[in-house]
């Protein structure tokens, strides 16, 4: 019995927190709390819960133990994650929803195809905003200029939960804009918007997570968190692949998608002679500095 639920429990825990976190989020908007009041809070309370369970029921033994980066992690995801991506989406709103306003004016129709049932417009999000990361993700381990910013988060010898908000802030300010700049600048309306950034960043999470959480065939329409785990692997021939957020359609398309079935896991993830330094002032300016880490794909 025992064995049988912890070859089960993996398989609930995606329908569970997924279903768990949306639902918390609309239960507090249905008690008068804002969208985005209601989203911080129930991605605290899940950040929280994924902490304690990813020590419970964890992917790999090898990855409990703390790496001493706690601090620097919550550091980034504070600094990058919340101020650095909440500036880049009130920038693009800002001037992409400008335009729109102006172009919808100017032709007596807006572009988005406000028409189409709401189902509809959200998967066009998921489409459009995943094309928009994998191109920025694909661009960031490409070209050094831009893998500098990006190293910060491949700077790690663990996957834990507390590693899905490491990222540098230029890149968390430019993320909102490669992802929603053309979706708000069509003049799509913020709650089909709010139907990809909410479900995409509890599954963010969970990608980065150590938690044991299998989504079983649904990897071949999800980028969950075994195939993330793959992108994190210290050997390029795995790591190259799997740029997407949450879909890997893009990658099915440009060829970049590894799937992880039935067994495939990365020996060890982070940057092979990884020369990121492990203070947090230092490594939010190492991307400034002469001295730069390799770009990931040569
Ligand atoms: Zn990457
Ligand atoms: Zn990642």
């Amino acid at each position: 019995m025992a064995l049988f639920a912890r070859k089960l429990l993996p398989y609930l825990m995606f329908p569970l927190l997924m279903s768990g976190g949306i639902g918390m989020t609309f239960w507090l908007m249905s008690l008068g709390q804002s969208p985005l009041k209601a989203f911080g809070l129930v991605s605290i309370g899940f950040v929280a819960l994924v902490f304690m369970l990813e020590k419970w029921l964890p992917a790999r033994s090898d990855w409990v133990a703390s790496d001493g980066q706690e601090l620097n992690d919550i550091g980034h995801g504070l600094f990058g994650t919340g101020l650095g991506a909440v500036s880049g989406e009130a920038l693009s709103s800002w001037v992409f929803g400008a335009i729109a306003l102006w172009t919808a004016a100017h032709l007596g129709y807006g572009l988005w195809p406000s028409q189409l049932a709401f189902g509809l417009q959200v998967v066009l999000v998921y489409l459009l905003a995943d094309l928009g990361r994998y191109i920025q993700h694909r661009l960031m381990h490409r070209y050094e200029f831009l893998w500098r910013y990006h190293a910060l988060h491949h700077s790690v010898n663990k996957m834990g939960v507390l590693k899905n908000s490491r990222s540098h802030f230029v890149e968390r300010f430019f993320q909102p804009i490669c992802m929603f700049g053309l979706i708000i600048l069509l003049g799509a309306p913020a709650e089909v918007v709010f139907w990809y950034i909410m479900p995409n960043s509890f599954l963010g999470i969970l990608d980065h997570s150590n938690l044991d959480v299998r989504i079983g065939p649904l990897s071949y329409l999800v980028n969950g968190p075994a195939e993330h785990r793959l992108h994190h692997s210290r050997d390029l021939k795995e790591g190259n692949s799997n740029f997407g957020s949450a879909l890997v359609l893009w990658d099915l398309i440009f060829g970049t998608y590894l799937n992880p079935r039935p067994h495939l896991t990365p020996q060890a993830v982070g940057i092979e002679n990884d020369s990121m330094p492990t203070g947090f002032a230092a490594q939010l300016a190492e991307p400034f500095l002469a001295h730069k880490p390799e770009a990931a794909e040569a």
